[in-house]
C-alpha cells in the first residue's frame, strides 16, 4: 500500500496541501508559448525552475522541449535579473534565431519584483531584438493559481501583443482551444475544416509536440500558429474562447484591443458541449453542420446506447483542470454515470457554480487544499467504480483496486494523448472506449470461472 498513511477521517485544512492536483504557472505559460511557430519560451528565474518546467512537458509529450533560462545566481536573486535577461535575449537571438521569445516569470523573479516589460523595452532600445523579431512576456508567479493560470496569462499576452487593429473585417473566426492536447487541436481544426470555416487557432501545439520522426532535427518544428495569422486575428468576426479558465482572459484582450466579440464556451468534450460548439459556429458563420459530423455524433450516441448496462449508475472520482472537468462531468452524467468526488487544484468561483449545476450532491472542491490526499480520503469513505485523472491517480487506483482512465496533465506513464483526441464526437468515442475498457477489464479479472464470458 503506497498510500497507507491516508487517513479515512477528513479534517479541514487551511494551510497544508498534500499531493497537489495542479502544477506551477510557468509550465502552462511554456506550453502556451510552444503553440506559436518559431517561439522559444524563456524562464526568467533559476535554472532549477526551467529544468522542472521543461521536464514536466518533455515527460508528458515524449518530445524535446527547448526553453531558455535567465539562470539566476545568488547575485541576481538579491540585485535583480535585468542583466541576465538582457544577456539571455541577446544570446537566444544570436544562437537560436527564433521568431519570438516568450518570457515568463517564476516565483523568484516575481518575489524580487523584476519589471520584465521594462527590461524587454530596454532590450529593444539597446538593439538586442533584431528587426522583425518579437519578445512577449507574461507574469506567472506560482504561489497563486496553477499551471492553468500560467497558460491563460501567456495566451492573454499573445492576444495583447500580436493582433493588429483594423477597421477591415475578414470572413474568419478565432478559436482559442484552451489547454488541450495537440491531438485535440488537430481535431478542432478538422471540424472547422469540415464546416469550411476559415479560422485562426491559437495557441496550436499540433505539429510541435506531436511532431513526426523524420530522422533530422528541426529546432523549431513546422507546427504552431504563425505570426501573420496571429496578426490577422484582430480582423476576425468572432472569437470562440473554449474553457473559461484558460481562454477568457485572451478573448477579453482581443476584444479590448481589436473589438472582436467573443463567447466563452466549454471545451467540446462530450455530446452536449460539442453540440453547443457546433451550433454556435453555425450561428456565427451561417454555415450548416455537415453530414459527416452528424454521423459521428450518431455513432457516439449509438455506443452510449449499446453499452449502457456497463455505464449506468457507476460512481466516478475525477480530478484535474477545471476546463476539462466541467464538460467531462456533464458527459459522464449524460452517459448514465455518477460523478461523486471531484477536485481541481485551480482556484476560481466559476468551478463551484458549474459543479452545483451539473452534479448537485457530489463532493467537489477546488483551490490549494483540493488535493489528491482529499480525493483519496473521500474515496475511502465512499468507494467508486472508476477514477479519471492524470498519472498521479495511479497510486490511489492501485491501493484501492479501482479502474483508472488517464486524462489531463501530466500523463507520464502512458502514451496516446498527443495523438488521439478526446474533444468532439470522435473524441467522445475514444473517451468512451477508454472508460468501457477499464471497467470491462475489471469485470473480466474479477469474474468467477463460470461467469467468465467471451461475449460481453
Ligand atoms: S519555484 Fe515557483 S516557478 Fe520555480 S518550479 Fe517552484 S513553483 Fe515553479
Amino acid at each position: 500500500m503506497l498510500l497507507r498513511h491516508t487517513d479515512k477521517k477528513v479534517k479541514e485544512r487551511n494551510a497544508l496541501t498534500i499531493n497537489p492536483a495542479k502544477t506551477c504557472q510557468p509550465v502552462g505559460a511554456m506550453y502556451a508559448s510552444l503553440g506559436i511557430h518559431g517561439c522559444m519560451p524563456h524562464s526568467h528565474g533559476s535554472q532549477g525552475c526551467c529544468a522542472y518546467h521543461r521536464s514536466a512537458l518533455t515527460r508528458h509529450y515524449k518530445e524535446p522541449v527547448m526553453a531558455g533560462t535567465s539562470s539566476f545566481t545568488e547575485g541576481s536573486s538579491v540585485f535583480g535579473g535585468q542583466s541576465n535577461l538582457l544577456q539571455a535575449i541577446d544570446n537566444i537571438f544570436n544562437v537560436y534565431d527564433p521568431d519570438v521569445i516568450a518570457i515568463h516569470t517564476t516565483c523568484l523573479s516575481e518575489t524580487i519584483g523584476d519589471d520584465v516589460s521594462q527590461i524587454t523595452q530596454k532590450a529593444i532600445d539597446d538593439g538586442k531584438v533584431p528587426a522583425g523579431k518579437h519578445v512577449i512576456q507574461a507574469s506567472t508567479p506560482s504561489y497563486v493559481g496553477s499551471h492553468v493560470t500560467g497558460f491563460a496569462n501567456m495566451c492573454a499576452s499573445i492576444a495583447k501583443y500580436f493582433p493588429e487593429v483594423s477597421e477591415l473585417k475578414l470572413d474568419q473566426v478565432n478559436v482559442l482551444p484552451g489547454w488541450v492536447e495537440p491531438s485535440d487541436m488537430r481535431e478542432i481544426k478538422r471540424m472547422l475544416l469540415a464546416m469550411q470555416i476559415p479560422y485562426v487557432l491559437f495557441p496550436d501545439t499540433s505539429g510541435v509536440l506531436d511532431a513526426p520522426q523524420t530522422g533530422s532535427h528541426m529546432f523549431f518544428p513546422k507546427g504552431g500558429t504563425k505570426i501573420p495569422d496571429l496578426k490577422r486575428c484582430g480582423k476576425s468576426i468572432f472569437t470562440f474562447a473554449l474553457g473559461k479558465f484558460c481562454s477568457e482572459l485572451a478573448a477579453l484582450e482581443l476584444m479590448k484591443k481589436c473589438s472582436v466579440p467573443f463567447e466563452v464556451l466549454d471545451i467540446p468534450i462530450g455530446i452536449k458541449a460539442t453540440d453547443r460548439f457546433m451550433m454556435k459556429l453555425s450561428e456565427v458563420t451561417g454555415t450548416s453542420i455537415p453530414q459527416m459530423l452528424e454521423d459521428e455524433r450518431g455513432q457516439l450516441v449509438d455506443i452510449v446506447t449499446d453499452m449502457q448496462q456497463y455505464l449506468y449508475g457507476k460512481k466516478v472520482a475525477l480530478y484535474g483542470d477545471p476546463d476539462t472537468i466541467i464538460p467531462l462531468c456533464e458527459f459522464l452524467v449524460d452517459i448514465g454515470m455518477k460523478p461523486v468526488h471531484i477536485v481541481s487544484g485551480t482556484p476560481g468561483k466559476y468551478f463551484e457554480q458549474r459543479m452545483k449545476e451539473l452534479v448537485p450532491g457530489a463532493n467537489f472542491r477546488n483551490g490549494p487544499q483540493a488535493d489528491m490526499y482529499l480525493m483519496h480520503q473521500w474515496i475511502k469513505n465512499e468507494p467508486v467504480d472508476l477514477i479519471i485523472g492524470n498519472t498521479y491517480g495511479k497510486y490511489i487506483s492501485r491501493d484501492e483496486n479501482i479502474p483508472f482512465v488517464r486524462l489531463g496533465f501530466p500523463i507520464y506513464d502512458r502514451i496516446g494523448h498527443s495523438y488521439f483526441p478526446v474533444v468532439g464526437y470522435k473524441g467522445g468515442m475514444r473517451l468512451l472506449e477508454k472508460i468501457l475498457s477499464v471497467i470491462m477489464d475489471k469485470m473480466d479479472a474479477d469474474a468467477p470461472e463460470e461467469k467468465f464470458e467471451l461475449v460481453m
